[in-house]
């Protein structure tokens, strides 16, 4: 401030040296106000460039200008400076935020107060079928169309700013379509000065999670009741009518084979529920494939046995490899397509059992029967728990409808494949493909260490 009131004093000062130079009086006055005139010019110069440069808004392009004006000038570009860091702050977090939620696995749409789109991540344009940049300022229920979605909105719209008002509303997705149906779960929340957050959900794995949930249980109850009441039938009539010993033997062997049907699936129930909660099989156990073959024969001829049928029972050379895996879950996965194949084939019928290698390294299971073989239509559905073509057939021999669905879990467990092939009134082939790293030689009886995992010469010793 001194300072400016110094250089106001030499203007003035050399003003009125020039008119006392001159020599008149009026010429002393006409310089002191000339001078004052002229510092006021600068003066008002300085301030013009520093306003010009404030309009700008520029920090870096500062004005030449000196005195009060330049500290104006350094303390504004300070501020000026502060100010546009705390913008790009603020721009870089609102980015990183944006990019957060663009990576989040639910849809989030934002909406103005008239329920536009302003702004929405990738998960909701694919669940919605949105385009994020052509769709943005789009009425919502003009793009979103279901009228459960519709009502929730007016609802929610109805309800002012703030408040959470989420309310969940399940709509079909766009591109559902009844062979693969899309279930999309919404919330919509409302927030600041009437606008709403809207977030979806896929929730068609959950919903199909939770039909399955409710079919296997029903499936299970239906399974279980009829030999209940079967048994609990047997048990009253024990109680109250006074049976001969030939009669009551014979109820108590119908009895005990309703149990035994009980604890078949009871059995295999706990076999589904332990392959899904066990870690997957590592690849360190190996077992000669030829002793869960004659195990496989063993278990076949005494189920042939014990339902009284005469069948020609075939099993291929003991094959020279090992397996890699959980050999009591091997062994069920096989067994069970050998119990099927000896329930299912009409007595007379002939049933193989044989390995056979692979062209990549891997081996093949393979059991064959001359049994009703199965249609078409139902091999994809043959796997599903409680799947049956013959409902009373099935129950007849033993089934539990479980089978296949726990050779498939095994199958898939030991990273190989189930394949089905079927002539109706032919017979029936079901073979488990294991791959070349769950696959090697057998030691050769000299005791020479297997060849490594899967070598073709390990499978190509059984072609033979
Ligand atoms: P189940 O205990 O009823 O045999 P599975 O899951 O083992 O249950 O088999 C499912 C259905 O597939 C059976 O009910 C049967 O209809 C059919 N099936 C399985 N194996 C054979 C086969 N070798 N020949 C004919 N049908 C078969």
């Amino acid at each position: 401030m001194a300072g400016r009131f110094l250089s106001f004093l030499c203007c003035e000062l050399a003003g009125g040296l020039i008119g006392w130079w001159l020599g008149h009086d009026y010429a002393i006055r006409t310089g002191l106000v000339a001078g004052g005139l002229g510092w006021l010019a600068v003066d008002s110069l300085r301030a013009t460039r520093v306003l010009r440069w404030l309009l700008r808004g520029n920090a870096e392009a500062v004005p030449p200008v000196a005195g009060i004006w330049g500290e104006i000038v350094d303390r504004a570009r300070r501020v000026l400076r502060a100010s546009d860091q705390e913008l790009v702050t603020a721009r870089k977090r609102l980015q990183e935020f944006l990019e957060a939620i663009q990576e989040s696995p639910n849809g989030v749409i934002l909406l103005d107060a008239q329920g536009r789109i302003e702004w929405c991540n990738q998960t909701a344009a694919d669940q919605f079928g949105l385009d994020p940049k052509r769709d943005l300022m789009q009425q919502v229920t003009n793009l979103v169309r279901d009228p459960s979605f519709t009502a929730c909105y007016n609802d929610n719209g109805s309800g002012g700013s703030g408040g959470s008002g989420g309310r969940e509303v399940v709509i079909p997705g766009p591109r559902s379509v009844p062979s693969r149906p899309v279930r999309l779960s919404l919330y919509l929340h409302a927030y600041g000065e009437g606008r709403k957050l809207l977030l979806s959900r896929d929730v068609t794995a959950v919903e199909q999670a939770e039909v399955m949930r409710r079919d296997f249980i029903a499936n299970v109850s239906h399974e279980v009741r009829t030999p209940l009441t079967v048994l609990t039938g047997f048990v009253e009539t024990l109680q109250n009518l006074p049976l001969e010993a030939g009669e009551r033997a014979r109820y108590l062997d119908l009895m005990a084979r309703q149990a035994q049907r009980m604890q078949t699936l009871v059995g295999d129930l706990l076999t589904l529920s332990r392959l899904e909660g066990s870690p997957l099989p590592g690849a360190g156990e190996w077992t000669p494939a030829a002793a869960l073959m004659v195990q496989c024969e063993q278990d076949g001829r005494s189920l042939a046995n014990l339902l009284g049928k005469a069948l020609n029972l075939r099993v291929g050379p003991p094959p020279a490899l090992e397996i890699a895996g959980a050999p009591s879950e091997l062994l069920s996965a096989m067994s069970n397509l050998v119990s099927n194949a000896v329930r299912y084939t009409p007595a007379g019928g002939s049933v193989d059992m044989q390995w056979r290698p692979l062209a990549d390294g891997g081996a093949e299971f393979r059991v064959c029967d001359t049994g009703p073989g199965i249609a078409l239509e139902h091999i994809p559905r043959l796997t599903e728990r409680f799947y049956r073509i013959d409902r009373s057939r099935s129950r007849e021999t033993g089934g539990t409808g479980l089978g296949l669905a726990i050779v498939k879990h095994v199958v898939q467990r030991h990273g190989g494949e189930l394949s089905i092939d079927s002539t109706p009134g032919k017979g029936s082939i079901f073979a488990i493909r294991f791959p070349p790293r769950r696959v090697r030689a057998a030691p050769s009886l000299n005791g020479q260490a297997p060849a490594d995992t899967g070598a073709p010469p390990a499978t190509e010793s059984l072609a033979g």
